[in-house]
Order: C-alpha cells, then sequence, then structure tokens
C-alpha cells in the first residue's frame, strides 16, 4: 500500500527537473553529484550548461581539469567536479559504464547514495537509496515507537530503506521518496495535510524539531586590481583543502592598513555551508598574480565568490 501510494503521488506531482526521465547513466551521475550539497535551483540552471558542454563521459574525460573546474564554478565543493571528471576519464578506460551499485561504487567521488541512485534510476537494480531525505520521512515514519529506542543507526536506515523499496521500480522509488522529503516531509514542520502516506504514518510530523545550529558571521576583503582591461588574479594552493587550484582575487592583507581603511570599492554578501560573509572589495595595485582579460575571464576556473564580484563589477560598468 505505501509503495502504491507514494509512487502514484510521484507520478502526478514531481516536479519537473531537467534531469527527470534521464535514463543515460552519465547524465544522472552529474545530476546526483551536482545535487550532493548544492540546492535544487541552482543545479538546474547549471545541470543544463554542463550536460549542453559535456553530453558524453567521453567528452567530459577529454576536457582538460581547468575547463571543467570553470564549468563547475558557482557550485562550490570543486572535488566533486575533480571526482566526475576522474569518474568520466574511468568510465572511458574501461569501456563501458558500470552497471550495478557495487561497480559503481568503484568510480572516484562515488559513495554508496550516489553508486544507488545511478543503478536504479538508469538500470533498475532493485537497491534503495538513502539521504537527508530519506532519513527524515523514514524518522517520522516510524516515529515515537523507535525513538523511544534511541535514534535509528546509519545502518539501520539502509535496512529500512531496501525493506520500504518497491522492487518492481527502483529507480522511481527512490526519487519518489527523495522527493517526499524535499517537498512535503520537510524539515521543521512537514505539510501533512497533502501527505500521500498520511494514513500509514507513525509520527504524522509529531516528532520534535531539533534546533538549527546558529549562522556564523565573517568579514573578509580583497583587493580589485585593474590594468589595461586585465584583471590580477591569484591560483589557490593546490593542496589547499577548500577550492584548491582555483582562481580568486588577491586577498587584503591583515597588516594592509591603508587599504583596510580607505573606502571599498564594492561590498557584497556571500553565504557558504553555516558562514554569512560580508565581503569588501578595495581599488588595489598589487603585481603579484596573473593578469587575465576581463572579457575572458569568465572562462577561468574562479571561485563562486570571485565570479560574483566580476559579474557585479561588469554590471556597475
Ligand atoms: S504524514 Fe507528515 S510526517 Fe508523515 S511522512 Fe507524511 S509529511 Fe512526513
Amino acid at each position: 500500500m505505501f509503495r502504491q501510494l507514494l509512487l502514484a503521488w510521484y507520478e502526478k506531482s514531481q516536479r519537473k527537473l531537467p534531469w527527470r526521465g534521464a535514463t543515460d547513466p552519465y547524465h544522472i551521475l552529474v545530476s546526483e553529484i551536482m545535487l550532493q550539497q548544492t540546492r535544487v535551483a541552482v543545479v538546474e540552471e547549471r545541470y543544463r550548461q554542463f550536460i549542453a558542454q559535456f553530453p558524453s563521459a567521453e567528452k567530459l574525460a577529454r576536457a582538460k581539469e581547468s575547463t571543467v573546474l570553470a564549468a563547475w564554478s558557482g557550485l562550490g565543493y570543486y572535488r566533486r567536479a575533480r571526482a566526475l571528471h576522474g569518474a568520466a576519464k574511468e568510465v572511458v578506460r574501461r569501456g563501458f559504464f558500470p552497471r550495478t551499485a557495487p561497480e559503481l561504487m568503484e568510480l572516484p567521488g562515488v559513495g554508496r547514495y550516489t553508486a544507488a541512485a545511478v543503478a536504479s534510476i538508469a538500470f533498475g537494480e532493485p537497491v534503495a537509496v538513502v539521504d537527508g531525505n530519506v532519513k527524515r520521512v523514514i524518522d517520522r515514519l516510524i516515529s515515537h515507537k523507535a525513538a523511544d529506542a534511541g535514534p535509528v543507526e546509519e545502518k539501520q536506515y539502509w535496512e529500512i530503506a531496501g525493506q520500504l523499496l518497491d522492487r518492481q521500480s527502483p529507480g522511481d522509488f527512490n526519487q519518489a521518496m527523495m522527493e517526499l522529503g524535499a517537498v512535503v516531509c520537510v524539515p521543521g514542520n512537514p505539510l501533512c495535510a497533502v501527505c500521500p502516506v498520511l494514513e500509514l504514518c507513525a509520527s504524522r510530523g509529531a516528532l520534535p524539531q531539533p534546533e538549527k545550529a546558529a549562522r556564523k558571521k565573517a568579514i573578509v576583503q580583497y583587493s580589485l586590481c585593474l590594468k589595461n582591461g586585465s584583471v590580477l588574479l591569484q591560483q589557490r594552493p593546490q593542496n589547499s583543502s577548500l577550492m584548491p587550484g582555483m582562481w580568486e582575487l588577491p586577498a587584503c592583507s591583515e597588516n594592509n592598513q591603508k587599504r583596510q581603511t580607505s573606502q571599498p570599492l564594492m561590498k557584497l554578501m556571500h553565504s557558504i555551508t553555516t558562514t554569512d560573509y560580508s565581503v569588501l572589495v578595495f581599488a588595489g595595485n598589487l603585481r603579484k598574480g596573473h593578469w587575465v582579460p576581463l572579457k575572458n575571464v569568465e572562462r577561468s576556473a574562479l571561485t563562486g565568490l570571485t565570479r560574483k564580484i566580476l559579474r557585479k563589477l561588469k554590471e556597475g560598468a
């Protein structure tokens, strides 16, 4: 009954998203990797552009890393782009796309969730997915009785999801569970009144909600150095834990008191995970770095913030 109700609702109510209905495993892999840690609204546009630029694993495998990173710019978490690039190269090296979840997990950057999503959606393998949305739906479906026995462990989520799975339509079922968590059984106050499995749900949203972590605030300052239609960029170290190898505006050094006390050219806000940054951009005359013509700069592997600053500069020009 649960499966029928969920699948009927999904067929009727699913959001129209560009990767819906895709059967090409490469396209599904791209969408799943993009959707890790990035909002659907951002991924929608970027997915179309990425697939237009790299329509196949072969095309992606042949691209330079800098081109792939530039195409990924704005999506954040660039290790995903490198892993996807590596996965495309591995598919080409093997000469075929792996079809089962265990085989897919041998590709760079493909974990249990992504492997199950690709295997079930592209190849119909009866394996369940578990992500944050699925966990929340399961938590609420089984509700207080299980809560009395303590929180559900990671291993149990996979077992429960596997028991719930519709083995005839695993791809649709997995997408339906995630869709239910994304649009109906949402964090905070679930929309139980329109939930297709209301009658089968033990909690109907009555579980206590965990407190939201407070967001942090920080100030960052950059130098905007312009010369003859070019902008000065610096490359982040390749061993940096954050956005290695990406290009950005030079940061204002802490001891540059003169720069910090002058009026900024631009102020903007930028949010990454749990931190809201107030960004101040000052006119600079530094020399260390790489001059890139402004007309070509969008093709570089820029950090999301640098791209935002340069777009704002262009709009104000
Ligand atoms: S009834 Fe409410 S709490 Fe239960 S699955 Fe549906 S939306 Fe979630």
